[in-house]
């Protein structure tokens, strides 16, 4: 499969093709926006307090996690009423995660009985339709999951997943939103090679990819995950990870910080930089782990 002058095997996730001027690393600064996921609130209602709060610390756009025990899709004016308090305080919303999945199981895009399957591609749309109104953020979601009961990829989950992502893809579009798929730290999606497949198999300009950096530690790699994405990245969930634990700050894990931020400079990697950490009590320190990812790739630095 090709993309973007990259070849890759999908059976190694060895990538090729990474050579000469595309790993030059480029010099200038890089302009990411500083995001926060408000997951680490989940257990709470989400209200303007907790807007102020990240507005206060510098955070520039956010994540909003479906989990909050008030999120609902179906609520008009609770949206309308967070997506004021989000322009009131400058901010913006850059990504809904949504867990259709952790709602209901059967809210699966690979469903086998047709009803289910079709209530599963609109629940989504219906996701899409709320987003609008809180600023048109991406949709995204890591409930993908191609594998059959024996743990295999089962090939009529892949078509059927294919042609709700392309359905919701071309939805998104029209709505002026656009959809990310996240990969996972176990299961079908740790494979970001597979992941990329079927988004490249989907084909859809409203259709891309987020790296969350602990669930590629665990998986292929974070390196390689940034590297066989690279055409599709999308946005990133920014969180350090050790043999116990994730959604730790980074540099209080085993992430190697410094090769990821030349990693992102490599693959020109514009998007927005969401924290998705699981403790509250760091974000006053979210600007300034920011500043210091982003001079790490300064040759002085030392990690
Ligand atoms: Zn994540």
């Amino acid at each position: 499969m090709e993309k973007g002058g990259l070849v890759y095997d999908e059976e190694s996730t060895t990538v090729y093709g990474l050579s000469g001027n595309s790993m030059a690393i480029r010099k200038e600064e890089t302009h990411m926006r500083l995001g926060s996921s408000t997951y680490w609130w989940r257990d709470e209602s989400l209200t303007p307090r907790h807007i102020e709060q990240m507005a206060r610390e510098g955070i520039a756009v956010l994540e909003i996690s479906d989990y909050h025990p008030n999120f609902n899709y179906l609520k008009v004016q609770w949206l309308r009423e967070i997506h004021q308090a989000v322009q009131e305080n400058g901010l913006e919303v850059a990504t809904v995660h949504t867990h259709l999945r952790w709602y209901d199981p059967a809210l699966h895009l690979a469903h086998p009985d047709p009803i289910r399957y079709r209530r599963a591609v609109e629940a989504y749309l219906r996701a899409v339709d709320a987003l609008v109104l809180l600023g048109h953020p991406l949709l995204l979601t890591h409930d993908l999951d191609l594998a059959g009961t024996d743990g295999v990829e089962d090939p009529k989950a892949r078509e059927r997943t294919v042609e709700a992502l392309r359905e919701i893809a071309a939805y998104c579009q029209s709505a002026g939103i656009r959809m990310v798929v996240e990969n996972m730290p176990r299961g079908w999606a740790t494979s970001v090679s597979r992941l990329c497949g079927v988004v490249q198999e989907v084909n859809h300009p409203a259709l891309g990819v987020c790296i969350d950096t602990a669930h590629a530690y665990r998986g292929d790699d974070v390196n390689q995950a940034l590297r066989i994405a690279a055409s599709l990245v999308t946005t990133l969930h920014i969180n350090d990870a050790d043999a116990r634990e994730e959604h730790l700050l980074p540099g209080k894990g085993a992430i190697p910080w410094r090769t990821i931020m030349q990693q992102l400079q490599e693959i020109a990697y514009t998007g927005d930089f969401i924290y998705e950490l699981g403790d509250p009590a760091a974000l006053p320190s979210l600007r300034a782990n920011f500043h210091w990812l982003q001079h790490l790739t300064s040759a002085n630095d030392k990690q």
